[in-house]
């Protein structure tokens, strides 16, 4: 009888879980500061070297973002973050404990070594003046960031692809030539 006494006791190794590459809503200042983002639970993102700057000067080191699957809350990935990777996906040694839900598992953050920030840089034309925009997403490639661009976007919208190139540097800070594309 002394057995059914003793707590029952189910021990079971955390789920894994993968975690795809999105891209996560920005809201930024009119000056482009980052202001807040839309995190997708589940998924990681990665920062754009600009933003990366701008955490640097305030001395914080974050490359990418990831949320919790369960609750959205945010975690935050660091340059010089060198996981063990398998086929481009990263599995993290340690697991990942939501400090808001209390979710456990490990984590896989896919294509961690494959995707790459892309920006494209293009303009528009309102029938009297010409207006350029940039827009940032993440590809394996660069044949793949021109097939994501077109997905998104009509010929009849778009009067001038200027380019698309991977975002390692920084950009032109100077308004006049904002449409030079400096990688
Ligand atoms: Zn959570």
């Amino acid at each position: 009888m002394a057995e059914a006494n003793k707590p029952h006791v189910v021990t079971t190794a955390p789920p894994q879980v993968e975690f795809p590459c999105e891209e996560w809503l920005a809201t930024r200042t009119p000056q482009g500061e980052l202001v807040s983002v839309e995190p997708i639970p589940g998924t990681w993102t990665l920062i754009a070297a600009e933003d990366r700057r701008r955490f640097a000067d305030k001395g914080m080191n974050i490359k990418a973002f990831f949320a919790c699957p369960r609750c959205r809350q945010m975690g935050i990935i660091p340059e010089g973050f060198k996981p063990p990777t398998e086929l481009g996906d990263a599995k993290l040694a340690t697991e990942l404990h939501c400090r808001k839900c209390r979710f456990t598992c490990r984590v896989i953050l896919k294509n961690w070594d494959k995707r790459r920030l892309y920006c494209a840089c293009y303009q528009t034309y309102d029938g009297k003046k010409y207006h350029t925009h940039k827009e940032y997403f993440h590809a394996e490639y660069e044949g793949e960031a021109e097939k994501f661009f077109w997905a998104q976007h009509s010929l009849l919208e778009v009067a001038n692809l200027i380019g698309i190139a991977p975002v390692i540097g920084f950009f032109l800070q100077d308004n006049k030539t904002d449409q030079v594309l400096v990688v």
